[in-house]
């Protein structure tokens, strides 16, 4: 048997980060920024007004000096002229500051008549002026990879990019294997079954930025099988799920290395999950997983998700781990890292009491996976132990 990261190395190495697409701004998040991007322009691209006032010099400030106000800078309309001493200029937030004037007193502090205003007791000390380029300056870059959060899509529209380079979403073919197997909304057989593994993993995949295509079942047999696969042609992963380990009826293996996968079968030294089988067969990586419903899911997280990232230009690293407090012991592990369904309480961790990995309903109350090393030594509660965010 392999460890787990011995597994995931062995994925890494099927894949490469896939070439990059310009979209338009309004698309771009979530996705991978896939060079840096530099600003078109300062922000602001002049001194700016951050308050609704009067503007003027500073060094004529003084208890009940007086100033003549001789016109008006609005947003989108600036003053075109210089303010002169004893004067000031009528001033809105967003407008440009006019040449010569060096503060905004706001419009609160000051005493209006006529053209004339004079200036309260106990000014608010601040310029309020945005100084040209405080946000960012021209040439300024964001910088890539990255995935584009909100924030990131304003700051770019900002900075005036209509349009940004991201990495192409990896396109991952899902091929669900067996006789049992049938479509959500079908009327299933006396000794059938739904197919489950396809839909979760297709919402988790693209969770990380990959697009999914959910294929037809495969029956058990040779044929329906090199139909699936040929379904599958144009994809960047295709991913069998079921008959993957040395049962009468997995040829799942035996078809795929017909089909010209250069296949490695491991044993992952892993619970739940254990027989993976992986490849590249045409243009695409190829993965086996195993069927059980929350050994497909954790596989999923597990070795599926960090080799999106990869193809997506992130990086070839594992789910990132968080800590936490075990609210409850736990007894000692054997020799194969145990992915563990888990709460997160206020008490801390709390592993589900039931973990056969066929159960979905266990695995939906789940929001995260406990990570037992392999040979764990009991646990006491209180200790800090690994997880995965699911
Ligand atoms: P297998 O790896 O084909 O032996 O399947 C192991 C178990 O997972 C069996 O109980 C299958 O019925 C079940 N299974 C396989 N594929 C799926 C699927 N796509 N959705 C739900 N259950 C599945
Ligand atoms: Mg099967």
């Amino acid at each position: 048997m392999i460890t787990v990261n011995e597994a995931l190395e062995a994925l890494f190495a099927l894949v490469t980060p896939l070439p990059t697409e310009e979209v338009p701004l309004a698309e771009a998040v979530d996705r991978v920024l896939a060079s840096d991007v530099a600003a078109r322009r300062d922000q602001p691209p002049f001194a700016a007004s951050a308050m609704d006032g009067y503007a003027l010099r500073d060094d004529e400030v003084a208890l009940g000096a007086r100033f003549e106000v001789i016109g008006e800078a609005a947003a989108g309309h600036g003053f075109d002229g210089v303010v002169g001493p004893g004067q000031a200029v009528r001033i809105f937030t967003g407008a440009p500051v006019p040449e010569e004037a060096s503060r905004v007193i706001i419009q609160e502090d000051v005493t209006r008549s006529g053209t004339e205003i004079t200036l309260n007791a106990d000014l608010d000390p601040k310029p309020h002026i945005r100084p040209k380029g405080c946000d960012f300056k021209i040439g300024e870059v964001m910088g890539a990879p990255r995935v584009l959060r909100p924030a990131d899509i304003a700051l770019l529209a900002s900075m005036n990019c209509a349009t940004v380079p991201v990495t192409r979403r990896p396109v991952v073919a899902l091929i669900s294997t067996g006789d049992e197997l049938v479509m959500p909304g079908e009327t299933p057989g006396a000794d059938q079954i739904i197919a489950s593994n396809t839909f979760g993993l297709k919402a988790l995949l693209e969770g990380h930025g990959a697009k999914a295509r959910i294929l037809p079942i495969a029956r058990d047999t040779i044929s329906s099988l090199e139909t699936a696969f040929g379904l599958a042609a144009g994809a960047d992963l295709v991913v069998t799920i079921g008959g993957a380990s040395v049962g009468d009826h997995d040829l799942v293996g035996q078809v795929a290395g017909q089909m010209g996968m250069d296949r490695a079968f491991y044993k992952v030294a892993m619970r739940p999950g254990k027989p993976l089988m992986a490849g590249r067969m045409g243009g695409a990586a190829m993965v086996g997983l195993p069927g059980n419903p929350v050994s497909a899911m954790v596989c999923g997280q597990v070795f599926l998700a960090p080799m999106i990232r990869a193809m997506l230009g992130l990086g070839a690293h594992r789910s990132s781990r968080l800590t936490a407090r075990l609210a409850a012991p736990l007894p000692p592990n054997g020799p194969r890292e145990h992915y563990m369904r888990a709460r997160r309480t206020p008490e801390g961790l709390v592993a589900e009491g039931r973990q056969d990995s066929s159960l979905l309903s266990v695995l939906a109350e789940a929001d995260a996976l406990l990570v037992r090393p392999v040979n764990d030594p009991a646990r006491a509660a209180g200790e800090t132990v690994e997880y995965l965010d699911f």
